[in-house]
């Protein structure tokens, strides 16, 4: 199950949901019933990995989920999709995404933690999480 989170900017008043959790598709699964979905989910270049995973190993796990990933120096905000591909033993796959503004790896982020970011419209830091606003989302991803 899921969350969603509103982020309002106390200047420009811009808007944005994120969402942070497990959706209608995208929850932890075997590779076997994500193929068996015949949905491309992912980025074609994560689909493309697990197809080519799947060609020699058995067994793998897909963990996936929504994310918030922050970038630690725009304190930009971005939601996606996070993916690991693994089995017992070991993690073949794991989405790493960098920040279209500075090209920096994004890290995942405690949005419960984090009360203020920058603004992706006006750049302002005064993107602030509305804390009213919490539901669970029913997404069809
Ligand atoms: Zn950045
Ligand atoms: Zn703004």
């Amino acid at each position: 199950m899921g969350y969603a989170y509103v982020y309002k900017c106390q200047k420009c008043g811009y808007e944005e949901h994120f969402n942070q959790g497990h959706g209608f598709l995208v929850h932890p699964q075997s590779v076997d019933d994500y193929f068996a979905l015949k949905k491309k989910l992912f980025h074609y270049k994560t689909h493309n990995k697990i197809v080519s995973l799947s060609e020699s190993h058995k067994n793998l796990q897909i963990k996936a989920a929504f994310q918030v990933y922050l970038c630690y120096k725009c304190k930009l905000l971005y939601d996606k999709v996070e993916i690991k591909v693994y089995d017992e033993g070991k993690t073949y796959h794991k989405s790493s995404f960098r920040c279209t503004a500075c090209n920096r790896r994004l890290k995942l982020t405690n949005i419960h933690r984090l009360n203020r970011a920058t603004c992706p419209k006006c750049k302002n830091k005064t993107f602030r999480r509305d804390s009213s606003y919490r539901s669970l989302w029913d997404k069809k991803l």
